[in-house]
């Protein structure tokens, strides 16, 4: 029997794809990478994915997993691949108040989880532009971090047990609910972040948390990111650590996103180069409580800090949302970011980390150096901020393969220098393994490489991925 013949057995004929059929899968969202995969396959349980990973392992084909297709790293490029597809594995199996816990298949999207934990006033805070889309397979696969990281961590944090089917077809069985279990290697976390280079994820358990009874939200614009780091650590003082984003744009990103949405309002009547998101979210009934004067004490909290940093000199210009249209409005500008970011062509995408009291110092390396390399290239930032994670986006003068690389190892050297990294939360997929041959430190580079060839030694699971060629 020939290998779709055996898939076809497995999941029905219509369920595997083929030729044009793939069209949906064969490019990933950036539109960089395009390839028609030999079939898209789409089972509907771990069986089904067990069966078809033995069938392919047997072969010795590659299999590329694939979730919501959001990557921004080129990690489902799947030519000579066999796609897996989790979109039907999307069950929301069981949520459990008490104990704070949703158990999920893998191919459920995040906006569906979200909208599951909301029914019993819980939130899954993971949350990005892509929520929509993206998949929690997807999003464990590529340790995701998004808006809600300062207080809630990233997808590793939020998660308590997996299923994962093996490259060989075995099923590893890590489905724990429980806060601690120091039974041997960490094999969930190693398995979160692998960006499916060493299992598929099948399903998880992931952490809920109290719902927010009130949010106070603000733009405010600041003339140095010291100042706003002094404004997230006063605000995490005088709410007990309850900031839920701290989100940073620049002037350019701000007029870009009026280009591409006309009928959007700026943030502020005057431009400024700084411009933060700022959310604080609260449960309790001492912060959240409606006053008889109207006020909600959480809000006055974030009033009351701003005015006095704005009497020190520290903020230059805030906005107060006092509504949820207006609360709305700011998110929806943050999250514009990732069409914006398609508005200029030519693009060199850095997803980077620094220590959040080194983003002054980011800025101003990286302009000593661009104003010697390339002086007159733009540069625009959206960021999460409250981690130090950066999406520093370089429109370089010319559409040049060496020069982009010269300006990328520009912004690494300034990274590295600072003790950032240069892959914050996107991964590494195909667009990265140039940073990751350069940067990363060779013995882990060793490890990883012997780690996969312990799981996978015929290479079958998303190959040419993560890990660059040895020389
Ligand atoms: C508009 C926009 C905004 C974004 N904002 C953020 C952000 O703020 N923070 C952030 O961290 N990311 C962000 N991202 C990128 C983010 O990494 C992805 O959106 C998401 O994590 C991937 O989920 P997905 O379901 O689309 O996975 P896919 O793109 O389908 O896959 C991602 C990777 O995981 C692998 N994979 C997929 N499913 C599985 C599985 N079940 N088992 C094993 N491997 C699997 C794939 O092979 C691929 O390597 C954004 C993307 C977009 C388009």
């Amino acid at each position: 029997m020939t290998l779709l013949t055996q898939l076809r057995e497995i999941v029905g004929d219509n369920h595997v794809l083929t030729d044009i059929e793939t069209a949906k899968y064969d490019h990933d969202w950036t539109g960089k990478y395009q390839a028609t995969p030999i079939a898209v396959v789409r089972p509907a349980s771990t069986q089904e994915v067990s069966d078809i990973v033995k069938i392919c392992a047997a072969a010795k084909t590659a299999i590329v997993p694939v979730s919501g297709n959001t990557s921004l790293a080129g990690g489902t490029y799947g030519k000579d691949a066999v796609m897996i597809s989790m979109e039907r594995m999307n069950d929301i199996r069981d949520i459990r108040p008490d104990a704070r816990i949703a158990i999920v298949g893998a191919g459920a999207v995040l906006s569906s989880i979200h909208d599951a934990a909301d029914a019993h006033d819980l939130v899954f805070p993971l949350t990005f532009g892509a929520k929509g889309s993206a998949m929690i397979g997807g999003a464990l696969s590529t340790n995701a971090g998004g808006s809600n990281v300062v207080r809630y961590g990233s997808t590793r944090g939020l998660c308590l047990g997996l299923e994962v089917v093996l490259p060989d077809g075995q099923i590893m069985n890590l489905m724990s609910e429980l806060h601690k279990d120091n039974s041997g290697y960490d094999l969930k976390n190693l398995m979160i972040g692998a960006e499916g280079t060493l299992g598929l994820i099948t399903s998880a358990v992931l952490k809920l948390f109290p719902k927010p009874r009130a949010y106070a939200t603000a733009m405010v614009a600041v003339p140095a990111f010291s100042d706003a780091l002094r404004l997230l650590n006063d605000l995490q003082a005088a709410t007990g650590g309850l900031v839920e984003a701290f989100e940073y744009m620049d002037a350019l990103y701000v007029a870009d996103h009026l280009t591409m949405f006309p009928k959007a309002r700026a943030p502020f009547e005057d431009k400024h180069d700084i411009n933060i998101m700022v959310e604080v979210g609260a449960t309790a009934p001492n912060l959240t409580d409606l006053q008889p004067d109207g006020t909600i004490p959480l809000v006055t909290l974030l009033e009351d800090t701003l005015g006095q940093m704005m009497e020190d000199g520290r903020i230059v210009d805030a906005v107060v949302a006092q509504n949820d249209a207006q609360r709305r409005e700011m998110w929806e500008r943050r999250e514009a970011a990732g069409e914006v970011m398609l508005l200029r062509k030519t693009m060199i995408n850095n997803d980077i980390c620094v220590p959040v009291d080194k983003v002054d110092d980011f800025f101003e390396r990286i302009d000593a150096r661009l104003a010697e390399l390339d002086p007159k290239a733009l540069h625009s930032s959206v960021s999460h901020l409250g981690d130090g994670n950066i999406h520093f986006l370089l429109f370089p003068t010319k559409d040049d393969a060496q020069h982009i690389d010269v300006l990328t190892e520009a912004v690494e050297d300034v990274v590295l220098s600072l003790g950032g990294s240069f892959s914050a939360e996107h991964g590494i997929g195909l667009t990265k393994k140039p940073s990751m041959a350069r940067r990363k430190d060779k013995v882990a580079l060793a490890i990883m490489r012997s780690v996969k060839a312990a799981i996978d030694p015929d290479n079958i699971m998303n190959p040419g991925k993560v890990l660059p060629q040895t020389n």
